[in-house]
């Protein structure tokens, strides 16, 4: 298959990160069938990408007409039976390794063979997704970063079994985006993870030892280390549980203590405060949380 021949694309899972995808693939043009097992973060999903482009109009980034164009092309919906028409897919559901396994195995028996199959996955094996699907040289890591309209990245991963044909039309299609594509391994935590969870990790534990308050150790890093966002403000808004999944994964995959979870992250994530998308994380947040639990 070559990048024209793609018209739809599917993406699974209507959170933070679909809903970004989703919004910048309409964007370049593309219709979108965006699943969710839940009405009330596909509601949410298309409300927060209505936002998006209301503001990028105001910034003068889209014109009114092209702001339309991108909600319409949009298609929200509860199954993934629909997907037959897509000709790649984007999976963005939570960062769970059985979640994602029975994902990838309904949609090697739902979508066309020659669909490429891809996955937003911070940390787990491509591989393993692969083997789910039942087709594992269409199977391939299309990794965007948080937020997906703003951040200019995307680790394109390359499974053992990926084949050149895929990884060039994953290649293609981040560069239709206007994104810059970086080729990895399928590693654990691929490139940015790897070396960014461990240290938001390394704040929580400073938190923790009462080295100093979380908004000290974000100023410190933004003030100090010129980062644009200090690492617990960045933990919240990835989400504390993807962060401790991350981690886990790390620690587990690499078999290296260093990368063991903080305490302090595990607790709050146990308590439900989960960053931004719940109203609380390291700090607290106003806004209405948005609806994420199925
Ligand atoms: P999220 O919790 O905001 O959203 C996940 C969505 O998937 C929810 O709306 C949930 O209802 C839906 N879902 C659950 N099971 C489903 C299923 N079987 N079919 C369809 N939808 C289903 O999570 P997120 O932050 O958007 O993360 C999604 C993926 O992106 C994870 O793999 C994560 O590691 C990765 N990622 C996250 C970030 C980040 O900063 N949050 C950055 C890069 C990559």
């Amino acid at each position: 298959m070559k990048i024209d021949d793609v018209k739809t694309i599917g993406v699974v899972g209507a959170g933070q990160m679909g809903r970004g995808i989703a919004q910048v693939c309409a964007a370049a043009g593309w219709r979108v069938l965006l699943v969710d097992v839940t009405e009330e973060a596909l509601k949410d999903a298309i409300k927060k990408i209505g936002q998006a482009v209301t503001k990028a109009v105001e910034k003068g980034a889209l014109r009114p007409d092209q702001a339309g164009a991108v909600l319409a092309l949009i298609r929200p919906m509860r199954s993934l039976e629909q997907l037959v028409e897509a000709q790649v897919v984007i999976e963005a559901v939570p960062e769970d390794r059985v979640m994602k396994q029975e994902v990838f195995a309904k949609l090697g028996r739902i979508c066309d063979p020659a669909t490429i199959l891809s996955s937003n996955t911070s940390s787990i094996s491509i591989a393993s997704l692969g083997v789910a699907s039942g087709r594992a040289d269409r199977v391939v890591g299309i990794h965007f970063m948080n937020p997906v309209p703003v951040m200019r990245l995307v680790e394109v991963v390359r499974g053992v079994e990926t084949s050149e044909r895929t990884l060039t039309l994953a290649l293609e299609l981040v560069r239709r985006l206007g994104k810059t594509p970086v080729v990895c391994k399928d590693f654990p935590g691929f490139i940015v993870n790897r070396v960014l969870i461990p240290m938001i990790n390394e704040a929580i534990f400073a938190l923790e030892d009462g080295v100093a308050l979380a908004e000290s150790i974000d100023l410190a890093m933004v003030e100090g280390a010129n980062h644009p966002v200090g690492p617990l403000a960045l933990a919240d808004r990835i989400g504390l549980d993807t962060v401790l999944a991350i981690c886990e994964v790390l620690y587990q995959d690499l078999g290296d203590p260093k990368f063991c979870p903080c305490p302090l992250l595990r607790k709050y994530v146990e308590a439900g405060w989960l960053g931004r998308k719940s109203g609380r994380g390291f700090y607290i947040y106003d806004e209405q949380p948005a609806l994420n639990a199925s």
